[in-house]
């Protein structure tokens, strides 16, 4: 066994392949680099997907980035939001959850499109001599046989090993064989159309949600003078349907006007849910992200309960051995096992629970849940409520 020698520190010849260059395989990679662990990254897509998808950074993250030297470029690239105001049918005010509690160094949600955290976290490994991303490697199979390292087969030809793989390859990462793990989910039978505008809306640095009796819509302010606008479909799926039937719902539904603004990026989606039943095979290939688990995005969640995910393996895959083939220790992964099961169960309860409360519709529903978010934000109550959203109160590995 070699040692390599970075910095101040002395580490075991470990190596890691990571398949998925999504936001969790790029911060694994950077969390590794930092630790001097020599890392692959394989990633089907030959550059990074222009999308603008997960937006919201909550403060755990934050905290994350900071250790991994990252967070001035994610705070000059992003835009902080420090009040979120809700609103009830008619546009009256039900009040406000304010983040300026919920954490001593980052007061805030970090509103920063999912492309410009994929640039940042990719242009910052080449600072680590010992990570390389591979682009257009289509990973096909995964295999280990416990006594000795993983081989991982690219489409075409080709095989990577390490010592431990990562499988961050998004919801369908069980198409890569070998990693057909079981896993439990389903629908929620709700649809949302969303898109980024150039703000004309004058709402500021404040995110602004809507829950009316024909449905909801949120709106999220974002770097560039640029602002999301995401409304959930009074009937039928997205199909076909896009920028005039989100102007039409969010006119209807805040008394907001976008007509004549052209959508600098537009999309749908119909939210659902998925956890794997493990999150790692034998102590050598390890799930992470939305490999592991996917969450409505309604509340915005997945991604950040994928940095952790990366944030804790960083850590087992430091403290493992690193012997040809050898499992990491034993406890540590299943430290890994039960921690982020737990974390990403309680993340998944609490998007499907905010999405079936904020989406539903009709006169009574509608003034009840008005009366409940106007008792609770207008008391004690309201200082847990931003620190729930903010992710503070999921359970967080400490090194
Ligand atoms: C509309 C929308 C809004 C969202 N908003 C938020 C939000 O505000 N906050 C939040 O926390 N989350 C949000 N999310 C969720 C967030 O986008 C995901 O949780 C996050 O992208 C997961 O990251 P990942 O790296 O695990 O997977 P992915 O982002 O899916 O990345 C996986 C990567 O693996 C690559 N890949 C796949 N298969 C292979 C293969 N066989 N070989 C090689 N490479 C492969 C893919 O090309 C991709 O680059 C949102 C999601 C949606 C759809």
């Amino acid at each position: 066994m070699s040692v390599v020698k970075t910095g101040l520190r002395h580490y075991l010849h470990i190596v890691v392949v990571i398949v998925g260059a999504g936001p969790v395989g790029l911060l694994l990679a950077n969390l590794l680099g930092l630790r001097g662990i020599r890392t692959t990254v394989l990633e089907r897509s030959v550059s990074i997907p222009p999308g603008s998808r997960a937006i919201g950074v909550m403060p755990p993250s934050l905290e994350i980035l900071n250790e991994a030297g990252l967070v001035a470029p994610f705070l000059t690239a992003g835009r902080t939001v420090r009040r979120a105001v809700v609103h009830g049918t008619g546009g009256a005010p039900l009040g406000t959850l304010q983040f300026a509690r919920v954490h001593p160094d980052f007061p805030y949600v970090l509103a920063i499109p999912q492309v410009a955290t994929l640039e940042i976290l990719e242009a910052n490994l080449t600072k680590y001599p010992c990570v390389t991303v591979q682009r257009g490697s289509d990973v096909v199979g995964v295999e280990s046989d416990r006594s000795g390292p993983v081989q991982v087969t690219i489409a075409g030809g080709g095989t990577v090993t390490g010592n431990f793989c990562v499988v961050a390859a998004g919801v369908r990462s069980g198409a890569v064989a070998g990693v057909e793990i079981p896993r439990r989910g389903g629908n929620y039978n709700r649809h949302f159309l969303m898109a980024d505008f150039e703000d004309e809306s004058g709402l500021g640095d404040d995110a602004h949600l809507w829950f009316t009796r024909s449905g909801a819509v949120e709106s999220f302010p974002l770097p560039g003078g640029r602002r999301r606008w995401i409304v959930q479909l009074d009937s039928g799926t997205p199909n076909g349907q896009s920028t005039p039937a989100l102007t039409r719902l969010v006119h209807q539904r805040s008394g907001y006007d976008l007509t004549g603004a052209a959508p600098l990026w537009e999309s749908s989606f119909s939210p659902s849910w998925s956890l794997a039943d493990r999150f790692h095979r034998d102590g050598q290939i390890f799930l992470a992200g939305d490999a592991a688990h996917t969450m409505s995005p309604i509340g915005g969640q997945g991604m950040n309960t994928g940095f952790a995910d990366a944030r804790h393996l960083a850590a087992v895959l430091e403290g493992s051995h690193g012997n040809s083939g050898a499992a990491a220790d034993r406890e540590a992964v299943a430290r890994y096992q039960r921690f982020r099961q737990r974390a990403a169960t309680i993340a998944t309860g609490r998007a499907a629970a905010g999405m079936a409360v904020g989406t539903l519709t009709g006169p009574v529903a509608s003034a009840l849940r008005s009366g409940v978010i106007a008792a609770a934000l207008n008391s004690p109550l309201r200082g847990s409520l931003a620190r729930h959203f903010a992710m503070i109160t999921i359970p967080r590995f400490a090194s």
